[in-house]
């Protein structure tokens, strides 16, 4: 039986075991108080269970005397961005994002169009189990419909005048794109043809029946891979199920890695404007490579979007994300975009008049090593006691763990949150020296015990 999972970013659960329409419905009430009622944007992905976990949602919002304005199927950064559009005072994207199809999951946003910051979400799921007060019959809420948020979506990113749109245009790429049958369907094809590309559709029926396992990863996009060469395509994208995330398969029909996507998308934005850089403590050291070549400073933080569009709005960063895929453009919104990372990839190919592959064989190469140990719970302060001061040579960032950064290496040590797991994290030029260097710091982290 799974459990549900409450986090800062949401609540998620496997649908009939861990999350039900009784529990959305509970989540949806507060929340709609939470945020002061008024209008609240809704929308969700393809799942099966979409429809049940939207009703129940909405019927709880009305309750409380909302404003509902439900989007219908669209991606996660949609949702974000409708927020915005209609100045309202939350939105709840209804998805279990890169999960499979069992799972779904409400992520509640604020009205500044950006997913709760920890301590609202703190304090807003502190009242979770208190009674709801629910409007009487005079002050129920109401609800509209708003079926062109996709269409603005892309609007707003057809209008960013640095992207040279008519170059892409003019290119005419002839681009695979896999949605998974998730949310993509209703955008990624639409934004291609806008921007005049050849469009073959692998999986672009938001039916909410996966044809893969949905996380973008490359062992998971073996027939975009093929549908790429066999369609003589100039490239493939993937989306996960509510498009926040992207990944890329070159000319030759070879998946070029998560990785790459934050990485291709900064070199192209520095490329055209000078600024910072932010992303996480865990994304690979390609994106300071970049930056570097422009003079650019990259800025990281502890893991979780929230934590990079909060910094990228303080400093006024000029693009920023995860390695997981995630691309944050600023000029869209301050939340993972994949369709703004589709742009943006397009156009940094149409302005080099490069092959994706040579884009990426512009960037120093990196290979992860990620290993765990498995502790007694009693030992897990001890370890990383000694975690703080194993490269007492090295650079330290201690925002997450121990994170210590060599001249071309860092190790990353930190706790799971959830289980007595300590996680080591390398990345380094090369599979063999990652490697040793995980198992060296294993070592000396089980030494000390
Ligand atoms: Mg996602």
């Amino acid at each position: 039986m799974s459990r549900l999972m409450v986090s800062v970013s949401g609540v998620r659960g496997v649908f009939g075991e861990s999350i039900n329409p009784m529990l959305a419905m509970r989540f949806a009430a507060h929340f709609g108080i939470f945020c002061g009622k008024g209008k609240i944007v809704v929308g969700r992905d393809s799942r099966k269970t979409g429809p049940a976990m939207k009703n129940a949602i909405i019927s709880a919002l009305l309750a409380t005397g909302c404003e509902v304005i439900d989007l219908g199927i669209v991606s996660t950064p949609t949702v974000l961005l409708a927020v915005e559009d209609h100045n309202a005072n939350g939105g709840i994207s209804i998805t279990a994002s890169h999960n499979p199809g069992q799972w779904n999951a409400m992520k509640f946003v604020s009205s500044k169009g950006m997913f709760l910051f920890p301590e609202d979400a703190n304090e807003f799921l502190a009242k979770i189990d208190t009674e709801i007060e629910w409007n009487d019959w005079e002050n129920q809420g109401s609800i509209t419909y708003d079926y062109d948020a996709s269409l603005h979506h892309i609007q707003k990113i057809l209008n960013i005048g640095w992207l040279d749109i008519a170059n892409i245009q003019q290119k005419k790429f002839k681009v695979v794109v896999d949605c998974v049958n998730g949310a993509g369907g209703v955008i990624m094809p639409a934004l291609l043809a806008e921007l005049g590309c050849e469009v073959v559709e692998l999986n672009c029926e938001p039916t909410g029946l996966f044809a893969h396992t949905p996380e973008p990863l490359k062992k998971n996009l073996v027939q975009l891979e093929e549908a790429v060469k066999q369609n003589k395509a100039d490239l493939g994208i993937a989306v996960d199920p509510d498009v926040d995330r992207i990944a890329f398969v070159d000319e030759n029909g070879e998946c070029i890695g998560e990785e790459l996507s934050l990485a291709l998308a900064t070199a192209y934005v520095l490329s055209r404007k000078k600024g910072d850089v932010v992303t996480n403590l865990s994304t690979s050291m390609m994106v300071n490579d970049i930056a570097k070549k422009h003079g650019c400073a990259v800025h990281r933080v502890k893991v979780g979007e929230i934590n990079v569009g909060k910094k990228m709005k303080d400093i006024q960063a000029v693009i920023g994300g995860e390695g997981n895929g995630g691309i944050i453009l600023p000029e869209v919104h301050l939340t993972r975009d994949a369709p703004a990372g589709a742009a943006l990839i397009l156009s940094y190919l149409a302005k080099t008049s490069k092959k994706l592959s040579e884009l990426c064989n512009e960037i120093p190469k990196y290979y992860f090593a990620k290993k765990k140990i498995s502790l007694k719970a009693e030992d897990m302060d001890r370890t990383m006691q000694n975690a703080s001061t194993l490269y007492a040579n090295l650079e330290c960032d201690k925002q997450d763990g121990y994170k210590y950064i060599a001249e071309d290496y860092w190790i990353h040590i930190r706790k799971s949150g959830t289980e007595p797991i300590i996680r080591i994290y390398v990345e380094s030029p090369s599979v063999e020296q990652s490697n040793k260097i995980c198992d060296e710091t294993i070592k000396m982290l089980q030494n000390g015990l």
